[in-house]
């Protein structure tokens, strides 16, 4: 990837679970395991996945919000997690998060002139004057304006407050923002306007965004690069185009199976998975997909899938890395020949189950 502003490599964060009096440590939620991609400047890598894939807690720990169990991050060259606290405050300017909820990010207490004042203080950015001209700026580039300085948060909509949440990390004039499913708080009727500024900011602005949501749609407006997560781990990861255009994952495809679309070539038949997410504190052996996965075979009980790449398209399947194999790395011949698979498998088991309960 041409000038990288971000890399992460083997990221992961692994919680202690606790028991008894003593607060004994018996074991660990495995919330992101090996997660390794990277973001060239200017560009938006979207990360998606169900709730509760780890989407989250990696936006967190690249910020050092929560410190990692292991692996790298490094920023523009400089490496985050060996950073002294002064100098990680420093940084921090320069990475800035977004959250889901506008309610509960935003001190209810505070003026918005005391919210977004709050970083330009603490970063000693100007004095009084400039800090205003600072301030009025990023609102006015979030569509507010200044005369809403002196009000309060519950003062606002939903989506008036998560522009100013936006302001907030904007007034630091950040080069990156981790915005974490930063519309899935807001009515839908909104939702479109402010991906819409997001979008214009970056333009704008020249930022960086990981931008992580559960909607596959929402992710594909925005982003250059998608990855793809299931219980910690990084399943998919290609240039949005092509992997919304050829899928190679089992699970990539029952995520788009459940997406409605207008366009009849992107119509694909549901995908419905069996069962339910497993438990990160005890993720399944092999590839952690396999209790679900429609094409499981015994090699995916036993052995990870180590990750395939073809022409940037990296994706962790034995059974999509044996069809890139004979297609002789043609990922369109190969994704092509996962949809079939997964379509036979389906009838198959759909026709067996008509039969063992038929109607009386
Ligand atoms: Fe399914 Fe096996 Fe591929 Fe995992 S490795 S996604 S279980 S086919």
């Amino acid at each position: 990837m041409s000038d990288p502003l971000l890399v992460v490599d083997q990221l992961t964060m692994h919680f202690p679970v606790r028991k008894g009096l003593l607060r004994r440590v018996v074991g660990a939620v495995r919330a992101v395991d090996n997660v390794s991609f990277s973001i060239a400047r200017g560009q938006t890598l979207g990360l998606v996945g169900e709730s509760g894939c780890g989407k989250t807690t990696v936006g967190r720990s690249i910020l050092r919000l929560l410190p990692p169990t292991a692996g790298s991050v490094h920023f523009d060259g400089l490496d985050v997690l060996a950073q002294s606290p002064r100098a990680l405050r420093a940084m921090r300017r320069r990475m800035q998060i977004v959250f889901q909820d506008p309610y509960g990010s935003l001190n209810p207490r505070l003026s918005v002139r005391s919210i977004l004042e709050e970083g330009l203080i603490v970063h000693r950015m100007g004095d009084a004057a400039e800090r205003l001209h600072r301030m009025t700026t990023a609102l006015d580039r979030t569509g507010m304006q200044a005369g809403c300085l002196d009000r309060y948060p519950h003062e606002f909509s939903g989506g008036q407050r998560q522009r100013i949440a936006i302001a907030r990390a904007l007034v630091l004039e950040p080069d990156f923002l981790v915005l974490d499913e930063p519309i899935s708080a807001l009515d839908v009727s909104i939702q479109a306007q402010v991906v819409n500024l997001l979008v214009t900011l970056r333009e704008d602005l020249g930022l960086t965004y990981l931008f992580i949501s559960h909607d596959l749609s929402v992710i594909e407006y925005v982003s250059d690069h998608v990855a793809v997560m299931y219980l910690g781990r990084i399943v998919e990861q290609s240039p949005a185009e092509r992997l919304y255009a050829e899928p190679l994952h089992p699970y990539t495809l029952a995520l788009f199976s459940a997406v409605p679309s207008i366009d009849p070539a992107r119509r694909r038949g549901r995908i419905v998975l069996p069962g339910d997410v497993p438990s990160p504190s005890r993720p399944p052996s092999g590839c952690r997909f396999h209790p679900r996965c429609p094409l499981a075979e015994t090699i995916c009980r036993d052995i990870d899938p180590p990750g395939v790449t073809v022409d940037g398209h990296l994706v962790h399947c034995h059974v999509a890395a044996r069809e890139l194999d004979r297609a002789g790395g043609n990922a369109s011949s190969a994704a092509l020949r996962m949809a079939e698979l997964v379509a036979k498998t389906l009838d198959k088991s759909a026709s067996e189950d008509s039969l063992a309960s038929p109607s009386h």
